[in-house]
């Protein structure tokens, strides 16, 4: 391709909003544009690398045994109402009517419409295991759309789904698709992590999720250098303080003035923040929508509440929770904003975390403006109509698996496998005939890589000050030529061979003939972060240009000849 005839807008300037550097890359480079908030276009550069990822999604998948189909993305809300999903999954689900007023989602996932085929297609336990995957559009309507490609409401995604006899065949599919994901991610660069992870809205038993080391990403995750336990913050399990042999102290209310924080209280009252409880106050919401109850989460006071915990232990979809307006729930509970304790509220549910019932003598809130109790202790003064291990496990932590101290680190979610199980199947009656003749439940796996969010992450891992460093793998173009003067007719001819010879050996490379000054067609070179650049300027006089590796500072002269062997070299080594 020539630069000079490609539409290409690289921009100087971006939107304020693009804070991280693949929103802003990939705005700079044209690759993308806005629509509207989360929503974006690709342009020709953008939509190359997104199909360089799906191939490789691609090959990956059927080199597993997935059959490729294409499902529509506009859903009817019936089979949402026999997963039970059309409730569960909240304000994210894009609704939408239709002349006649009948209800239908945009898919945000396609677990319904993949199920409700294997029902309709799937008799026999001959059909089975099969693995049906697609490479397509979803929508989510994100309450906080942002980073660009990371978080949209409009996104590519490739979502897989496995149909097993039973559950040893599923182990087989889940771990197949594990090490599809595992190629897939170093095909396209990307250093990723495999970790457990909690599976939210789509339920089901097993869940990982590969995430793409980033420290702007959106997901943290535990892991132990000792035993390689690794886990998002949100699933990982904590270890509860060993229970205590004080004896228990009879309670006593203390005046405590304006300590309405724990580190408050702490101070004011000489102790460890360890020795305090920390109370959390929510509100609950019925399918329609309206408050049905209160809830009173506590934690040790030097512990933070992990909301993907407490959720579970509810068993509600995330967005049926929410905290609570503190005066209303105090007519209706007796708590006390800043002052809450679990001793003698009522009308709301306790839920608490595993840990306090082993400890002794703690403080918490009075329930009493200005006031906290000392010696509160669990059995005998409170109870819990929940107790879980509600905590999140924080750096430094002892490791669930093996007791040595946990390390945090962040990154994007590039993909997630999830064993279904027959969730699925059950509610909305997916069945085959086994040897017996006798019916049984089909078990599911589903499998989801975001593709555009793969490339946002390969940017975000690959840069420099000056743009992108694509890997070879999902490069727009392998090599670019740089011809600094395309009106010295000797420039042009050495560029135009390399380009026709490049062309020939199958490498995909742009010309940038364009009449713009050297340190423009540089500069834009840098930021499109093209693998190779070959730059013909003076010395194409004596047969002579200069090679470069966009990753690598140095650069060589060449004859023409030696730069083209070398580039189809490495395009072939690293595509
Ligand atoms: P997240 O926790 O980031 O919202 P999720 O757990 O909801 O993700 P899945 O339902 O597992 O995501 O979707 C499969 C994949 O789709 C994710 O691993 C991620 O790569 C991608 N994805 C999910 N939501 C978005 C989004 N809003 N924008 C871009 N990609 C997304
Ligand atoms: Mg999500």
């Amino acid at each position: 391709m020539k630069l000079s005839k490609m539409h290409l807008k690289t921009l100087r300037e971006v939107p304020n909003e693009a804070e991280i550097s693949s929103h802003i890359l990939l705005l700079r480079t044209g690759m993308i544009r806005k629509l509207v908030s989360g929503v974006y276009g690709f342009m020709p550069l953008g939509w190359r690398s997104i199909k360089k990822i799906e191939n490789i999604i691609r090959e990956e998948m059927d080199a597993k045994g997935g059959q490729e189909i294409h499902m529509s993305a506009v859903q009817p809300a019936e089979l949402w109402e026999e997963s039970g999903r059309w409730y569960a999954y909240g304000p994210e689900l894009w609704r939408l009517k239709d002349r006649n007023g009948r209800d239908f989602c945009l898919g945000p996932t396609h677990e319904e419409i993949f199920t409700d085929i294997v029902r309709n297609d799937i008799s026999s336990y001959r059909q089975l295991p099969m693995n049906l995957y697609q490479i397509q559009t979803k929508y989510r309507d994100e309450a906080r759309p942002r980073f660009g490609l990371m978080r949209s409401r409009e996104f590519i995604m490739k979502d897989a789904y496995s149909f097993d006899r039973d559950e040893a065949g599923l182990d087989v599919s889940y771990n197949e698709m594990y090490d599809a994901y595992d190629k897939i991610f170093a095909r396209c660069g990307l250093k990723c992590r495999p970790v457990e992870a909690d599976s939210g809205a789509i339920g089901g038993s097993n869940s990982h999720e590969f995430t793409a080391i980033s420290e702007v990403g959106e997901s943290e995750i535990a892991y132990c250098e000792k035993c390689n336990m690794a886990a998002t913050t949100e699933r990982a399990k904590c270890v509860d303080a060993p229970a205590s042999n004080e004896e228990m102290q009879p309670m006593e209310d203390v005046l405590t003035p304006d300590t309405k924080t724990i580190e408050d209280v702490a101070n004011f009252l000489g102790l460890e923040q360890s020795r305090t409880i920390k109370a959390l106050l929510f509100v609950t919401y019925d399918n329609e929508g309206k408050e049905n109850g209160y809830v009173a989460a506590f934690v040790r006071g030097d512990r933070e509440l992990n909301m993907t915990k407490l959720i579970n232990a509810f068993d509600i979809p995330e967005h049926a929770i929410e905290f609570a307006d503190e005066a209303k729930m105090a007519a209706a509970t007796g708590c006390v904003g800043g002052f809450t304790g679990p001793v003698g509220l009522h009308d709301c549910k306790l839920v608490v975390d595993s840990e306090l019932v082993g400890l002794r003598n703690l403080v918490a809130g009075a329930n009493r403006e200005n006031y906290h109790t000392k010696n509160v202790n669990y059995g005998r003064d409170y109870e819990g109509h929940i107790v879980a291990d509600l905590k999140v496990l924080k750096e430094g932590d002892s490791c669930p698996v093996c007791g040595a101290p946990v390390k945090h680190a962040r990154g994007i979610e590039v993909g997630q496998v999830f064993k279904l199980g027959t969730k699925y199947s059950e509610s909305m009656g997916a069945t085959y005939k086994d040897e017996n003749q006798k019916e049984q439940l089909i078990v599911m796996g589903c499998y989801g890589i975001g593709v555009t969010r793969t490339l946002a992450a390969v940017v975000e891992q690959h840069h420099d000050e000056n743009g992108i460093i694509w890997p070879m793998s999902v490069a727009p173009y392998h090599v670019i030529i740089t011809l600094i003067n395309p009106d010295d007719e000797a420039q042009a001819k050495v560029a135009d061979d390399l380009y026709k010879e490049l062309s020939k050996a199958g490498v995909e490379v742009l010309l940038d003939d364009r009449k713009e000054r050297p340190g423009v067609k540089f500069k834009d070179a840098d930021l499109l972060g093209i693998p190779v650049r070959i730059t013909v300027g003076k010395l194409a006089a004596d047969g002579q240009v200069e090679y470069k590796l966009r990753r690598d500072a140095d650069k060589e002269v060449l004859t023409a000849e030696e730069a083209l062997s070398k580039a189809i070299a490495i395009v072939n080594e690293e595509k």
